[in-house]
């Protein structure tokens, strides 16, 4: 089966959050079960380089939202690229979506409006020896691409939509309707219009065959008010296409016995070689060298990470004796909160400022708890990475936390499955109370490292949760 991919980022390539691991790891595992995915991608100056020298022009649109495009293929890091040159939209540097001030580009629903309408074209036939069975977009970015499949001439190829935040829905103003090139019924209930707005993932969610998101829990949340932020009745209208699958993670780049970032590997049964990343984690965020445990973070610092809710209660964690070591950016109220933790519990807490890929596998190597208290988490991956590296995960019971972390409760300790500590609601209190269950816990020598083994034993690869995406395309491929 041949698949187009639809996706604004991609690892390791371009990368903002988990969109991008799942963008970049999901064709490797699918070509094992004789899926061919070929990813369509702007060519922002990130993948224009990576691809410099070898790349192939396949097809050239004369127009697309006003400007002349290429589009190249070339392979790259074992995935197989579609790369769609506008240099007037995708010319940019830095972040794919945002200015340097942090703001979204004006132009963006031109920008991914052009990477849709270039999908649905390839999808349609338009390169040379090469048509997809199906289109698998991802987010609002790439969700009007079963919109211009609905709305054309072309029979329509099957699709699915996965959905990886919600928060994100690509809503514009309906002054840019005609400039979609989409017929004017388009502008309706069953197409785009969304709340008297253009709503590119609500259009997508609409004419998708089908929709998934990244967790079981999640899926069932986002029908209801509280989750679907507006798109709740439209999801549940459609709950019968609605599937939820769990995110894998690349275990290559993350396994703990091969991993170079660490200043020691290590393995479930050698345990105590965990040792000297302690260590090194200690010195980068100026913890004091004792065998209290240590907590981290490796996040977004936003509402919806909860990251003001852990601001809160680390009082409390430093008065029962925990530390904290926070990597992270994000908003700057929370990004001075944790900083000011610094000065107020110096040698208790560290707290560093920016994205460091390699700092996160040591925090998560030489930790003893990775806390993630989010308010919404559709997969979350950091969880994951803690499973695999005996870094014991603190999470909020919602999204793909509840999934994939079985708390160690007195019937799962008894049993010896617990791999985790979950807490609900999400609230300061009932955070401070997972620290506290965290630290007697971690003060049982025996039943911590029982959960580490058990952690480090869960199936967090993208085995399972590939097969489950393939025998969806099957479904739908008929
Ligand atoms: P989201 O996509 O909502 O931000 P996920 O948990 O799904 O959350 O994915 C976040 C990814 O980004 C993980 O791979 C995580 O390790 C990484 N990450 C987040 N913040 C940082 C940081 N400051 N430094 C390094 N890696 C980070």
């Amino acid at each position: 089966m041949k698949v187009l991919s639809v996706t604004s980022e991609i690892y390791p390539l371009i990368k903002t959050g988990g969109l991008a691991d799942v963008a970049g790891a999901l064709p490797l595992a699918l070509a094992g079960l004789g899926i061919e995915t070929r990813t369509i991608i702007p060519g922002y100056p990130a993948i224009m380089k990576a691809v410099d020298g070898h790349a192939e022009k396949v097809h050239t649109f004369a127009e697309l939202f006003g400007e002349r495009a290429t589009l190249y293929a070339a392979k790259c890091e074992g995935l197989d690229l579609l790369v769609l040159d506008i240099p007037a939209l995708f010319g940019r540097f830095g972040n794919p979506y945002n200015s340097a001030t942090g703001e979204g580009y004006s132009d963006n629903w031109r920008r991914f409006g052009a990477l849709s309408k270039a999908a649905a074209e390839v999808a349609a036939g338009v390169l040379p020896g090469w048509e997809p069975d199906l289109v698998h977009c991802h987010d609002w970015q790439a969700a009007m691409t079963p919109v211009y499949m609905r709305f054309s001439d072309v029979p329509e190829k099957p699709s699915i939509l996965t959905i990886h935040n919600i928060a994100f829905q690509g809503t514009f103003g309906p002054d840019i309707f005609p400039w979609l090139g989409l017929p004017a019924h388009a502008m309706a209930v069953d197409g785009v219009e969304y709340f008297g707005n253009v709503g590119f993932l609500k259009g997508g969610l609409q004419t998708a065959w089908a929709v998934t998101t990244v967790s079981p829990t999640y899926a069932r949340e986002i029908q209801t008010p509280q989750y679907g932020m507006g798109l709740e009745g439209l999801i549940a209208a459609r709950a019968h296409t609605v599937h939820g699958i769990v995110n894998g993670i690349d275990t290559d780049v993350w396994n703990p016995t091969t991993d170079q970032s660490l200043a020691s590997r290590y393995t479930p049964s050698r345990l105590r070689l965990r040792e000297p990343n302690r260590q090194v984690l200690s010195e980068r965020f100026g913890l004091d060298d004792d065998t209290s445990p240590i907590f981290c973070v490796v996040s977004r610092l936003t509402w919806q990470k909860g990251m003001d809710l852990l601001a809160e209660a680390i009082g409390p964690l430093v008065a029962m004796g925990g530390k904290l070591a926070v990597l992270g950016t994000g908003d700057h109220h929370l990004e001075e909160a944790f900083r000011n933790a610094v000065r107020l519990y110096p040698g208790r807490v560290g707290t560093i400022i920016g994205y460091d890929e390699t700092l996160s596998h040591i925090q998560q190597a030489g930790a003893d708890a990775i806390v993630i208290p989010s308010r919404f988490e559709p997969c979350g991956l950091t969880q994951l990475y803690g499973l695999r590296y005996g870094c014991v995960p603190v999470v909020a019971r919602t999204g793909g936390l509840a999934d994939t972390i079985i708390d160690a409760n007195p019937a799962a300790l008894d049993v010896k499955v617990a791999t985790g500590i979950q807490f609900s609601p999400v609230e300061t209190w009932s955070l401070v109370h997972a620290l506290r269950r965290a630290i007697n816990l971690y003060n049982d020598k025996k039943a911590w490292m029982h959960m580490q083994k058990q952690g480090m034993k869960s199936d967090v690869s993208w085995k399972s949760s590939a097969k489950l995406y393939a025998d969806l395309y099957s479904s739908l491929f008929v």
